[in-house]
């Protein structure tokens, strides 16, 4: 019998997915890829799935003009990410998608026991008090966000009660430096330009607004379990620190790294063990030469930050209008519908326009996102034909 880990990804055409796949290209001897899901790219999911030798392929929202599968099992829609997690001979997942469609299989993954790596963000912060209860042992659902990871890796299961605070790194993005003037000229292709991770365009654009580091506090304190107050995040413009924890008897562990997503991926696809992943390493002999520095975030240049954390800290339906709110606000501004700047203001304006009560199902919380997405569709709308 085979001893490999038997593995699925769902997103395995995307940014995230590509260092998935990769880390199981370089181990073959480590995971076997059983199964793979997409949106709607079947060229790409098909080159994979035959390079791959998976057995089931799934689109969640198929073109009609999807060419055939041949030798795989294929699936589509939703409910093929639940078949995936549910019927397949697997022992682990990594969520690797945009969006919350995956919310469904997420639940499912840990209540069936499978280890789970979770990069898909969204998902966590609308469907947190969801999913959290679900874990069934301890690491079985691992961070895959690389200030999570590093995080995670910092506190190897030490006990809450001596955990006094954790903190995220962000690099600034590329306009950390900018005026409140230049930041009215920012167009689409330079936010697009991110200084050190390469990523999809969505995630991209949050990077350069810092909404991806308020978003990933809100992650944060699901994933761990922390109170707003206990978790903080810094500028460290070189990415090598990605995260930090402070303990109670003053000590703090940093977790340093090159700027790779394939490590916070093997991290946690392998974990406890380590593979050899790093092309280069980061030799301690040259910390002299190292720009250690940490400063706060401008809340004023980059309001979206302070949007996230006090959504956050609000919790109930806030997190998941924000949620939605940011992807219509994002998208406006990828078809130069809004400006940058806008892309606060009208998260902001939803946040405040928004009138209901906290979700009391996950299905409430699902259907806040698409409440959110629906205001600031409206708003930018109005912004549009000015
Ligand atoms: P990309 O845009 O590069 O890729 C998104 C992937 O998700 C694609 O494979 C896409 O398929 C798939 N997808 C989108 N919607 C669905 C759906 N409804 N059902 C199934 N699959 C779907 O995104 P990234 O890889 O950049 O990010 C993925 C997630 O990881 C996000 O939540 C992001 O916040 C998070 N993350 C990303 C990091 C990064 O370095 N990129 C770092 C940390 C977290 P298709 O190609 O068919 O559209
Ligand atoms: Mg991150």
């Amino acid at each position: 019998m085979s001893d490999k880990i038997k593995i699925a990804v769902i997103g395995a055409t995307g940014s995230v997915g590509t260092s998935v796949l990769d880390i199981c290209s370089h181990f073959p001897q480590i995971f076997d890829v059983k199964a793979l899901a997409a949106k709607s790219n079947s060229k790409k999911l098909t080159e994979l799935g035959r390079k791959f030798s998976a057995e089931t392929l799934c689109l969640t929202a198929p073109d009609e003009h999807n060419p055939k599968y041949d030798n795989f099992r294929y699936l589509s829609g939703v409910a093929g990410l639940e078949y995936i997690v549910s019927e397949c001979d697997i022992d682990h997942v990594v969520f690797a998608s945009s969006g919350v469609a995956a919310i469904p299989a997420l639940q499912k993954a840990l209540s069936r026991g499978i280890n789970v790596s979770l990069a898909n963000k969204e998902s966590i912060v609308v469907a947190g008090p969801w999913v959290m209860p679900l874990v069934k042992h301890k690491n079985q659902l691992r961070p895959v966000d690389s200030e999570h990871s590093a995080v995670w890796q910092c506190l190897r299961d030490a006990p809450k009660e001596e955990i006094s605070r954790i903190w995220l790194t962000a690099s600034g993005g590329p306009f950390r430096s900018f005026t409140a003037e230049q930041l009215k000229n920012v167009k689409p292709e330079d936010a697009l330009h991110h200084p050190v991770w390469k990523m999809g365009a969505k995630i991209t654009i949050d990077s350069a607004t810092l909404m991806n580091k308020g978003i990933e506090c809100i992650e944060a304190m699901q994933l761990f379990g922390m109170p707003s107050d206990k978790v903080g995040a810094l500028i460290h413009p070189t990415s090598q620190i990605h995260g930090m924890a402070e303990f109670i008897d003053g000590t703090v562990k940093l977790l340093m790294s090159p700027a790779d997503m394939r490590l916070a991926c093997a991290a946690a696809m392998a974990w406890p063990k380590r593979l050899p992943v790093a092309d280069k390493v980061l030799p301690p002999l040259e910390v002299s030469s190292w720009d250690l520095t940490f400063t706060e975030i401008n809340e004023k240049l980059f309001p979206c930050y302070t949007l996230a954390r006090e959504a956050g800290k609000k919790g109930g339906a806030y997190p998941s209008v924000l949620i939605g709110a940011d992807e219509s606000a994002v998208r406006h501004f990828l078809n130069h519908e809004i400006t940058f700047t806008d892309i606060a203001d009208v998260i902001n304006e939803t946040l405040e326009t928004f009138s209901g009560s906290a979700p009391k199902t996950l299905d409430d919380a699902i259907s806040l996102v698409a409440a959110g997405e629906r205001i600031a569709d409206e708003l930018c709308k109005k912004r549009r034909h000015k």
